[in-house]
């Protein structure tokens, strides 16, 4: 089997880093398009005229309004879009699901693409990965794109500025990764990338976890102040970059499998995705026997950042066994990720993962 280690072609990031935009995607031709949303744009549009009039070649630029949601329809538009005014590349600024529809656009006509996430909620943005849902948001696909994003562009001063919940709920995406491919790399399994990562993927994990523990607390201050600091800088290359292109090279496991089991179950949902990952974390590690020291070296972590340790922290109170019972069944149907770990899981074993975490966080609330 091959060992892998891909990623995004350019990784720039930095304090008010969308003032050098113009200068870094100017190598790319001089026509852009600009996919971002009416609540994004207006906020950032400043930076991006300044940014783009500091490139040494006079570089232009259309702006269209996302459509809301990552459809197949709306990938259309915008690589028609493209087509129509001659742009070079697809310029994606916003959250997750538009970031989505800029790579497929990008890769269905054939253009480079620059992912600019204005938030740092998941692991997704440096990834291949794009996700197609109805026009009512119902999951259709995960697509790979043939490449990965061109550039990826993340001014942290944005990240800043961006909701509290959504940089919490990144952290808890980022922080599964390490357990994630320490996992997969016992049991051998296949990465998103046809083979196993190479020493250094699955080094990226391990280290992302360091810059975690050591600056999400000063990091989430950062964001609860408005205020960027390097400790939010650390932490926005641990979620978007090292978060990414680690799950990509090493596998998931449980936490994200589970997630896929909560999703199908639980409706409506109203957990972010890294906080239910954040709890699958927990059951992984239940369902592993792992020692009393890491266990609690882990919650202490999450009572320091504020991520979940049981289901009614993800809004799921007094969730039953009948339910944790299906959520288990439906995990160990539908993803394969629950089966990468080094031992056989099946329901009963994930089942019994989760009532240790629901009883570990009932006992340590008494
Ligand atoms: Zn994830």
């Amino acid at each position: 089997m091959i060992n892998t280690l891909a990623g995004p072609g350019k990784y720039y990031q930095g304090e008010n880093a969308l003032l050098e935009l113009g200068k870094l995607v100017s190598y790319l031709g001089d026509r852009f398009l600009v996919l971002s949303d009416d609540i994004v744009y207006p906020l950032v549009k400043e930076k991006i005229e300044i940014g783009f009039s500091g490139s040494e070649k006079p570089l232009k630029w259309s702006y269209t309004s996302y459509g809301g949601e990552s459809t197949q329809v709306e990938a259309d538009r915008v690589g028609a879009l493209a087509k129509e005014i001659g742009a070079v590349s697809i310029i994606g600024i916003g959250g997750g699901k538009l970031l989505d529809t800029a790579k497929l656009a990008a890769d269905e006509s054939g253009l480079p693409v620059v992912i600019v996430p204005t938030s740092a909620a998941t692991d997704a943005p440096s990834s291949s990965m794009s996700v197609v849902y109805t026009e009512d948001g119902i999951f259709v696909v995960s697509k790979r794109m043939r490449n990965h994003p061109d550039i990826v562009l993340v001014d942290t001063t944005v990240i800043a500025g961006s909701p509290l919940r959504t940089f919490i709920a990144g952290i808890g995406d980022a922080f599964s990764c390490y357990y994630e491919a320490r996992a997969c790399k016992a049991s051998g399994a296949m990465n998103y990338n046809g083979g196993r990562g190479t020493a250094l993927a699955y080094h990226i994990p391990e280290y992302c976890n360091l810059i975690l523990r050591e600056n999400a607390k000063a990091a989430v201050a950062s964001v609860k102040n408005t205020r960027w600091s390097e400790a939010l800088d650390r932490v926005s290359e641990a979620i978007l970059y090292m978060g990414g292109v680690g799950f990509e090279n090493t596998g998931c496991t449980i936490p994200h499998g589970v997630y896929n089991g909560m999703t199908a179950i639980l409706r409506p949902f109203g957990a972010m995705h890294g906080e239910a990952v954040a709890l699958g974390v927990l059951i992984q590690l239940a369902a592993e026997k792992v020692p009393n020291d890491e266990w609690n070296d882990v919650v202490s972590f999450y009572r320091t950042v504020g991520l979940p340790e049981c289901f009614a922290g993800l809004g799921v109170p007094n969730i039953t066994d009948e339910t944790i019972m299906q959520i288990c069944e439906k995990a160990v149907t539908i993803s394969p990720n629950v089966h990468k770990e080094p031992f056989e899981v099946d329901a009963k074993l994930l089942f019994d993962a989760i009532k240790t975490v629901e009883t570990r966080s009932k006992e340590s609330r008494q």
